[in-house]
């Protein structure tokens, strides 16, 4: 008898001829997250299962971290001869637990000597009778018992539930653009969620913003990146560029061009990065910069797809999810972000790309970006 994680996995089982791919995949991910904890992973009929590991709770919260993961579970995996073991390991197993409860049981080896309905009947009656301050209800349970019959016999009562999605790696790379704020390590987090793996960039105005503000940006990088099993983190030189926007442009389109300057920069890492698409942080008309003819304006200058999935949220919801995945309160620190510093008191809201690129005829473009590129860091995580 011993004690072992077993993980189930989500939408990978509508995955046709294809699905050895997703769960090989998978079980790499699986491996490298339960790697630190000494786990060992093994796939079979369906199920992963972990062993091995020494920290039973990081390593939880690590497989909770794995995409593709629908849910796992604590279990007993025991020797199915002996019927009468088993009930006693159930009924020790629910010791500790009050109200009420049901046996759930399921048989893969159809050749076991006892059918399912006769498998609940007798683990419900031994627990019964071991703890008779518990109560059976089938409809609606406070705890389910769940008992299953396969090459060995599985027990377990809780179930944790998995971060869902497909594996990181199943869906090719994006570049994220990851400011300071809320919203863009979301974005991120969502694409990732559905197996894109991700680099990321982010735009620095040092010293108007400052090594505080870097921190806080490599923080929440590395929180993105115990989801997406490591991710490069582009820091891009920023200050020549809204300098030059600030001083040669007009003030009321300077947030715009500035976002211009973003996109391209960030098409430029993700051609570098093998990256075939870019995310950012955009919910439709949070902001100035975030208006239709906003967005019209910024997609125009890249020819990669841009993924906004946070574009139909409202900020309250976009705050649910970051408190989820853990990275509000390191947004919410205090520290200035380089937007904030150059914004102008009256941002155009319905721009005109006549007059975008009128505003943006005094600047240097590819000199600009050119020299922003060679001036990257890049931050292994
Ligand atoms: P966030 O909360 O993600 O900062 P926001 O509501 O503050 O978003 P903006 O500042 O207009 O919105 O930025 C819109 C998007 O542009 C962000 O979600 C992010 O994807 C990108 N972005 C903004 N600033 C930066 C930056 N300094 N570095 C990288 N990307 C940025
Ligand atoms: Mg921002």
């Amino acid at each position: 008898m011993r004690q072992l994680l077993m993980v189930r996995y989500g939408e990978i089982y509508l995955k046709g001829q294809n699905r050895p791919f997703f769960l090989n995949l998978l079980r790499q991910r699986l491996k490298k997250a339960v790697l630190p904890y000494g786990g060992v992973v093994t796939l079979s009929d369906g199920r992963y299962y972990v062993t091995n590991y020494s920290d039973e709770h990081a390593t939880i919260q690590a497989i909770q971290k794995v995409f593709g993961v629908h849910s796992l579970c604590i279990a007993v995996e025991m020797s199915k001869e002996s019927f009468e073991d088993i009930q006693n390991t159930a009924a020790d197993m629910i010791d500790g637990y009050n109200g009420t409860f049901k046996v759930q049981s399921r048989r893969s080896d159809k050749r076991y000597s006892l059918t399912s309905p006769e498998i609940n009947r007798e683990i419900g009656a031994y627990i019964l009778n071991r703890h008779p301050h518990l109560s059976v209800d089938v409809h609606n349970p406070d705890h389910v018992m769940s008992v299953e019959i396969r090459d060995h016999a599985y027990l377990y009562i809780k179930i944790l539930s998995g971060p869902g999605g497909m594996p990181v790696g199943s869906n090719g790379k994006a570049t994220l653009l990851l400011s300071a704020g809320i919203d863009s390590p979301v974005a991120g987090y969502l694409i990732a969620k559905r197996g894109v793996e991700l680099s990321a960039v982010h735009f620095f105005s040092y010293p108007y913003t400052g090594e505080r503000s870097k921190d806080k940006v490599i923080q929440l990088a590395s929180k993105l990146s115990a989801y997406c099993c490591g991710m490069k983190l582009y820091i891009i030189p920023f200050t020549e560029i809204q300098m030059e926007i600030y001083q040669k442009s007009f003030s009321d389109h300077t947030t715009l061009i500035m976002r211009r300057f973003m996109m391209r920069l960030a098409e430029r890492i993700a051609l570098l990065d093998g990256a075939q698409a870019l995310i950012t942080g955009e919910s439709i008309g949070q902001v100035a910069s975030q208006t239709m003819e906003a967005i019209v304006c910024t997609d125009a200058v890249v020819n990669k797809p841009v993924f906004r999935p946070l574009i139909g949220f409202d900020k309250v919801d976009i705050i649910r999810l970051a408190e989820e995945i853990d990275t509000y309160e390191t947004s919410c620190l205090p520290y200035e972000d380089c937007c904030t510093v150059f914004t102008p008191k009256h941002p155009v809201t319905r721009p005109k790309i006549e007059r975008v690129l009128k505003a943006e005829a005094p600047l240097d473009i590819d000199a600009l970006i050119d020299r922003a590129i060679k001036g990257v860091e890049v931050i292994e995580l």
